[in-house]
């Protein structure tokens, strides 16, 4: 079934004007009637844009069959009855969960079900002649454009369920990457913490020794504590939640939340934001630039401006985070994102590695301009389309 309302919409227009092009060319026609395919678009647009969309076809139909030709009560009842009958078909043989196969027979045997009830209907309330260029023209012929039709829709829609299936599956192993990277990485201070406080047991420990163990042991949680921050989200259940993010609300909080680091550090917060939506995951959105913003608080121990801008310009949104620190040199740009590269004597090295991910999967962008005893810029640019692609995120 079709989700999403423009999803909706763009099924609506292009099965309207499919029934619009089906009626200026009809395939048959003596005294009594006039007959074309419309009904084919009719159905398919039911079957794959659900009962409401259906029901707007309806109106399109009657609509342009009393513009062409004129007001037709028994049109109005046959439409009306196929309408119902494909709805209720629908729902009684469960469509949306058939098989491929059996979704393309139920569709051929459905509309030649609806072909020969408008002809009873048809012969019960006019002059109607059932003959053998009736059972080609209104039996066989609109029935094996169905055939064809629903056979092209099904092959189509199991293409796009592959490459979702795949986006899904490449999503899946970023994440088993990542988690193997940090458990691996957590285990390590852990080990050494399980150790000292195994010869904290010793007795007649000397209260210096046992000081300098207690230190050691202290300073290993802050490291396990580091590596869990720099991978926040993924440590917290539902990462996957897809949702439009305000790019202003999340930087206006995102500078709250380093506010206490920027203090300690006299940084100076500088914000220039713009607001734009993107879609996304808040929870990634929010740890990928946190990763990027405390570096650039790190970069500045002693002081300096952090600028926070966003920015909407052709068909994106362009988020900078510059800081007036350290700089890196063109040696240590090249290595940025890689797993454990870091210049900190405490460093995880992992806080990039999972910004780079997380803004790769939603399509962004990223460039470093630094310069040593300058400073550095990240450049991250959205793309503003990317709403028409959600399942990329
Ligand atoms: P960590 O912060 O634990 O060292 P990251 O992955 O967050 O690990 O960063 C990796 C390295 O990239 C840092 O150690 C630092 O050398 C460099 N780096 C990142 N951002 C900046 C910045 N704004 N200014 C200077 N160096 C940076
Ligand atoms: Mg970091």
């Amino acid at each position: 079934m079709i989700h999403g309302w423009y999803t909706r919409l763009a099924t609506l227009v292009s099965f309207s004007i499919a029934i619009i092009l089906c009626m200026l060319s009809p395939i048959y026609h003596n005294q009594y009637c006039v007959h074309d395919l419309r009904m084919i678009p009719f159905v398919l647009g039911i079957l794959y844009g659900g009962p409401y969309t259906g029901l707007a076809l309806l109106a399109v139909l009657l609509v342009s069959r009393t513009m062409m030709y004129s007001w037709s009560i028994v049109a109005f009842v046959i439409y009306v009855v196929i309408f119902l009958m494909t709805v209720f078909g629908m729902k009684w043989f469960k469509f949306d969960r058939l098989s491929s196969r059996k979704k393309i027979i139920f569709s051929v045997f459905l509309f030649t079900i609806h072909s020969i009830v408008a002809a009873l209907i048809a012969k019960a309330m006019t002059v109607f002649v059932i003959d053998e260029s009736y059972l080609i023209n209104f039996i066989l012929l609109p029935s094996l454009g169905m055939l064809i039709l629903t056979y092209i829709c099904e092959t189509l829609l199991k293409q796009i369920q592959i490459k979702q299936a795949l986006v899904k599956i490449e999503k899946m192993e970023v994440l088993a990457q990542l988690a193997a990277s940090i458990s691996h990485e957590v285990k390590n201070p852990l080990t050494v913490i399980k150790g000292f406080l195994r010869l904290l047991h010793q007795e007649n420990l000397p209260i210096g020794k046992k000081e300098q163990y207690l230190t050691i042991a202290s300073s290993e949680l802050n490291r396990a504590e580091d590596i869990i921050n720099d991978y926040l989200t993924f440590a917290r259940p539902d990462p996957e939640q897809v949702e439009d993010i305000s790019i202003a609300e999340q930087l206006h909080k995102l500078a709250d939340m380093v506010e206490p680091l920027s203090n300690q550090q006299s940084v100076l917060v500088h914000k220039d934001i713009q607001e734009a939506m993107i879609v996304g995951n808040t929870r990634n959105f929010q740890q990928a630039f946190l990763n990027i913003i405390k570096n650039a608080i790190e970069s500045m121990p002693k002081g300096g401006t952090l600028t926070i801008h966003s920015m909407v310009q052709k068909g994106g949104v362009t988020i900078t985070i510059t800081d007036t620190g350290t700089g890196m040199t063109p040696l240590q740009q090249a290595r940025l994102g890689e797993p454990y590269f870091s210049t900190k004597e405490k460093g995880t090295g992992l806080g990039l590695m999972v910004s780079y991910r997380i803004i790769e999967a939603m399509r962004g962008v990223i460039t470093v301009e630094s310069r040593v005893g300058k400073g550095t810029s990240f450049q991250i640019i959205f793309p503003m389309d990317q709403r028409k692609n959600p399942s990329f995120i």
